[in-house]
């Protein structure tokens, strides 16, 4: 992935801030976070907020913002959902695909995260591809079945030049909005059965794709979790949603 410029800090802000939220979270945060070009920042902000974003980001090309979920289909009949095809009018580049709360609330399978991929990289959009298991699986050693089939089942319908494209989070559901983070040697581990998961599915050259951590990622932690072996960058929940937080973990990277 050589055209992005690790590391990468990504925020996923879920169900929260609005549009009048996102202006005023972006006031503090660019005053907190000056231009940087030794690492990429990118937000996903409800879709509702992406023209938001876009305004009070107007000034600043370094911050980059993606959606956080797109539908299967490229249009029609579908109420309440929103096409990949639609996003990049928003001056959006990048999406979300797989996230564990995707798959449990609302059913998303392998099959559809795999789908949902190709209409993102057809829109031209970056997708980071999710994966990660939960602590049943975790606890029943089934920890690298279970990332081979997510990275199997997503990359079945996408062609080699889009593969090349994508970018990945490693995220245990066990640590994702608990507080409960992977320790750097459970990141560690996590990223090496990706990486070879990805060389096995003939994704490109696997050590140059570039993996994030997400789970529970805070100011306090992101050192140790940024130095850990094949950690590429964060996708963060919780911590990114407070301009002061999000900027301490980003000046991580400086
Ligand atoms: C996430 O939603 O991808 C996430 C990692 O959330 P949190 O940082 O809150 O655990």
């Amino acid at each position: 992935m050589s055209d992005l410029c690790a590391p990468v800090f990504a925020a996923n802000w879920k169900m929260c801030h609005g549009p009048a939220e996102t202006g005023a979270f972006m006031e503090r945060f660019v005053a907190r976070y000056p231009p940087c070009d030794d690492a990429t920042v990118v937000v996903f902000p409800p879709a509702i907020s992406l023209p938001a974003f876009a305004v009070a980001a107007a000034d600043r090309p370094d911050l980059q913002f993606g959606v956080q979920d797109v539908h299967t289909e490229v249009a029609g009949a579908h109420t309440g959902a929103i096409s990949a095809a639609m996003v990049p009018a928003t001056g959006a580049t990048w999406g979300l695909a797989g996230h564990s709360e995707r798959r449990r609330e609302f059913g998303d399978k392998d099959a559809d995260v795999a789908l949902k991929l190709r209409r993102l990289l057809e829109a031209g959009l970056r997708p980071v591809l999710c994966v990660g298991e939960t602590i049943e699986e975790r606890e029943a050693g089934q920890l690298a079945t279970v990332i081979e089939r997510q990275i199997h089942g997503a990359l079945s319908s996408i062609g080699a030049a889009g593969r090349t494209r994508l970018v990945y989070a490693y995220e245990p559901v066990w640590a994702i909005g608990t507080g409960r983070t992977a320790s750097p040697e459970d990141a560690a581990e996590g990223h090496a059965i990706v990486r070879e998961q990805l060389a096995a599915a003939g994704a490109g050259d696997s050590a140059r794709a570039v993996i994030l951590y997400g789970g529970s990622v805070k100011p306090a932690n992101i050192g140790q979790l940024l130095a850990a072996p094949g950690v590429d960058g964060v996708l963060v929940g919780g911590a990114s949603l407070d301009p002061d937080s999000w900027a301490a973990i980003c000046a991580a990277g400086r």
